[in-house]
């Protein structure tokens, strides 16, 4: 488990959307650049998780996970 997956989420692993992650859509605004981020979000974020891989747009306002259908 030494691999980070720079397009998943570190909270919930579902795929953050993170436009700087993807080649494909490299200088596209991400997500992130307008909307705020809780503190609380990055404090939950493993040590050596951070600033490796981005959170998704849900975990980042600490919104609960996408419910399951
Ligand atoms: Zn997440």
């Amino acid at each position: 488990m030494n691999t980070v997956d720079p397009n998943r989420c570190p909270l919930c692993g579902q795929a953050n959307s993170c436009t700087q992650a993807d080649p494909a859509r490299k200088g596209e605004d991400c997500w992130c650049f307008s909307t705020a981020i809780d503190p609380q979000a990055l404090e939950r974020i493993a040590p050596e998780l951070r600033r490796r891989a981005c959170l998704c747009p849900r975990c980042a306002q600490l919104l609960p996970a996408e419910p399951a259908n």
